[in-house]
């Protein structure tokens, strides 16, 4: 760092300079943000969409290891980011959703090796009925008393958006509340643990789940992708960054890795579920920045992101969202800071056209 200031301050030109360089130091020492990854399986055995290959993951450590990063356990980054307290720039938390035992069986000792915490969010009814391919109690606590953080992905890892017809509001409710307390109290019947965080299944919300189950006392997280800072996570659904072989690339893991969250001061969206063919309009007021704001859509390449006259992006897709579960990414490049991008990322949910729910692979 000293080094790295000093070089700095050798390629001046000017009083200018100096400030800007002074602030990228301070804020490489003094970061307010961290980056969640998310895995399922670690497996070549399993389904594509939620599986990454044993060799990939352990290259995936390697970079951790040997590029700089420090890999917390989960309670240290959201205590830090709660109370505003600095992390070390390039902070990782390492999640696995839904406890299967190629976690406890390949994933746990590469992480042991390299000396990385990390968390497992579990579906209890799955642990409890004794599913093959699930991990047992034994096994999770055998994880925790190795330092693990064991947390909620509901009971039965229902989808949260898909209340039957002729079920009210309120009845359901009542359900997701009993899918939500019921995993927490399992986990602290077995295990003690009791950290009230909460995986959301598939990512899927809307506002008024995730408003719901901050207002029961969970700090939650999705699969939308992003850095995570005390804004995204007090949002009720902070972003973690999913792989699987669909996104195995190392440079694209080094990319998501070292990302800041994008500085946004305002966003507006037209919700997130939508039953007809739609081209979803995302409004965005960002801090003052230098540089150019680039957005894609899942499937689309890149999309519209244009500035108005108010300073606010308006960010469109090329054609409507696909039926499923898409998003909207953003990157902005950090100034000062060659290869790192800030990262935004907005989920949608497209039902069929017939506005039955599509069916999950
Ligand atoms: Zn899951």
């Amino acid at each position: 760092m000293v080094i790295r200031a000093f070089a700095a301050l050798l390629c001046l030109v000017n009083g200018l300079s100096i400030a800007v360089h002074a602030q990228a130091d301070t804020a490489a020492i003094n970061a307010h943000h961290g980056v969640i990854l998310q895995y399922h399986h670690i497996s070549n055995r399993t389904p594509a969409s939620t599986s990454l290959a044993p060799k990939v993951f352990r290259q995936h450590l390697e970079i951790l290891r040997d590029e700089g990063y420090r890999v917390k356990p989960l309670p240290e980054l959201v205590a830090a980011l709660q109370q505003g307290k600095p992390l070390p720039d390039r902070t990782v938390v390492i999640t696995f959703d839904d406890a299967y035992d190629d976690i406890v069986k390949t994933a746990a000792p590469m992480l042991a090796e390299f000396g990385f915490p990390f968390t497992v969010f579990i579906s209890t009814d799955f642990v409890d009925r004794h599913q093959p391919g699930y991990m047992s109690w034994d096994q999770l606590r055998t994880l925790q008393q190795s330092g693990v953080t064991l947390a909620n992905h509901t009971r039965s890892h229902l989808h949260l958006l898909r209340q039957p017809e002729g079920v009210s509001d309120r009845q359901w409710l009542d359900t997701l509340r009993g899918e939500v307390d019921g995993a927490e109290q399992r986990i602290k019947d077995e295990t003690g643990e009791h950290w009230r965080y909460f995986a959301y299944p598939y990512g899927e919300a809307d506002d008024a789940i995730v408003k719901a189950i901050q207002s029961w006392g969970y700090v939650g997280f999705g699969q939308q992708s992003g850095a995570v800072d005390k804004r995204l996570l007090a949002s009720g659904m902070a972003p973690r960054f999913p792989f699987n072989q669909m996104y195995q690339d190392l440079a694209d893991f080094r990319l998501k890795a070292s990302s800041l969250p994008l500085p946004v001061l305002e966003e507006r969206a037209p919700g997130v579920v939508f039953d007809v063919a739609t081209v979803p309009e995302l409004a965005l007021t960002l801090a003052p920045h230098q540089r150019t704001l680039t957005c894609f859509a899942s499937g689309q390449g890149a999309i519209n992101a244009i500035k108005q006259k108010d300073g606010r992006y308006l960010i469109t897709g090329n054609r409507p969202i696909e039926v499923g579960r898409s998003r909207y990414n953003c990157t902005l490049p950090v100034a000062g800071q060659p290869g790192r991008f800030h990262w935004y990322s907005r989920m949608w949910i497209r039902k069929q056209n017939d506005g039955s729910w599509y069916p999950e692979p």
